[in-house]
């Protein structure tokens, strides 16, 4: 067995005997943002005073345990003056390995000037560019209601190809929110970007939360899992990009838990887009994840209530970290029976289940190759993998 199959069992084999503890943080790194996306959940929040500043950033920091995913949300994180600085720091203080970085597109030259410099700053980092696509040319400006919204997204790509092709640890991808004034475009928009863009990765993700145009939540529904069909070609596409460093044995079995894994997404998503619908594994939102807000609220997941403000705990994070108000709020997620379609939490919590490892994954990735495709369900998230930062 060559060297690299070996080092994907064993990968696998320690994701089994993964600890319950805080693994994964979402932080909103600033309000301030420049589009108004009518997809927005967030909107209500945005371009408010209060942000953290940053040293009560460091100070979170000094008080966090080691975690590995760091996920960056705002606002826009192209507009937080020292987003680079905070990448750097969670990067050498906590051992962050893994982060995602979402932008709207619409700073081309500081995007890669920033994507350079954390790259070369951070050489163990793993840095996932995510470039908001939701539409092609007027639907893109219009959907983010930014005049010229279109040409800087393609400005944005073509500024970073010089880091991508200099940086192994840099994937750029395009991510699309599905909506319903884009539903029936999402496969133009991929073929558009298969053929006009370099990229590593498309992913597609349900619009989510209180949208700021509420009819764009109007999706047919009845339709989404022949959608997912249709995209498995791109996202087969883009899985030999993915995996194209690896060979034989080692390949196969990334191939399939990649696949599955996303398979899996999208067949709990499809079950709770109407209604909740329990997940094949408890989730561990508040537990091995936690989001915070620009402002310092922090929550167990984006679609439920502030916990607290860690400002209140003098941004002593371990103090909040052992607070009542948490231990409460563990058994109320089990209570509530909240399941929802978030992927970020769905992918987290099914890295905690040995048994949605050994058995759904691998059954998932099995019924998505040979089930009728109205069964089918494939979707596209930027996440990292079973055992950590994304492979290349
Ligand atoms: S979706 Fe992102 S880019 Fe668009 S308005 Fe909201 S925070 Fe800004
Ligand atoms: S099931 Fe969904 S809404 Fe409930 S705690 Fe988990 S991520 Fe949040």
């Amino acid at each position: 067995m060559a060297t690299s199959d070996k080092s994907d069992l064993v990968k696998i084999y320690h994701s089994l005997g993964r600890k319950k503890r805080l693994g994964t943080v979402i932080l909103f790194v600033t309000s301030a943002c420049n589009a108004k996306c009518r997809t927005c959940f967030y909107w209500q929040e945005l371009n408010q005073p209060g942000d953290l500043t940053w040293d009560e950033i460091r100070r979170l920091s000094l008080g966090m345990p080691a975690f590995t995913d760091f996920w960056l949300s705002g606002g826009e994180p192209m507009l937080r003056r020292e987003l680079t600085d905070i990448i750097h720091l969670f990067h050498t203080q906590n051992g962050v390995r893994w982060v995602n970085l979402p932008t709207n597109g619409l700073l081309p030259a500081r995007t890669a000037e920033w994507i350079s410099r954390i790259c070369e700053e951070n050489p163990g980092l793993q840095l996932d560019l995510n470039v908001a696509t939701d539409g092609l040319h007027a639907m893109q400006d219009s959907l983010r209601a930014v005049p010229g919204n279109f040409t800087k997204t393609l400005e944005t790509l073509e500024a970073v190809q010089p880091c991508r092709r200099k940086f192994p640890q840099l994937r750029v991808n395009v991510n699309t929110v599905i909506c319903a004034e884009n539903f029936d475009h999402v496969m133009a928009i991929a073929e558009f970007v298969k053929a006009n863009c370099a990229v590593d990765g498309h992913y597609f993700n349900i619009i989510r939360g209180n949208a700021q145009d509420p009819t764009l939540k109007q999706i047919p529904t009845q339709r989404l899992a022949t959608l997912y069909r249709d995209l498995q070609a791109v996202y087969d596409y883009y899985a030999d990009q993915v995996f194209r460093r690896r060979t034989g044995l080692g390949r196969k079995i990334a191939q399939v838990y990649y696949h599955g894994t996303l398979a899996l997404h999208n067949k709990i998503q499809l079950e709770n887009i109407s209604s909740p619908h329990p997940w094949p594994m408890p989730c561990t939102a508040g537990e091995t994840s936690i989001v915070i807000d620009s402002n310092g609220d922090v929550r167990s997941c984006e679609l439920r209530s502030r916990l607290a403000n860690l400002r209140d705990y003098g941004c002593d994070f371990e103090k909040f970290w052992q607070a009542q108000a948490r231990a409460e709020e563990l058994e109320a997620i089990g209570r509530d029976q909240c399941w929802c379609t978030h992927v970020c939490f769905i992918h987290d919590s099914l890295r905690h289940s040995p048994k949605v490892l050994l058995y759904d994954i691998p059954l998932t990735y099995l019924e998505s190759k040979f089930s009728s495709p109205s069964t089918q369900g494939h979707g596209f998230q930027a996440v990292p993998s079973l055992a950590g930062p994304a492979a290349r």
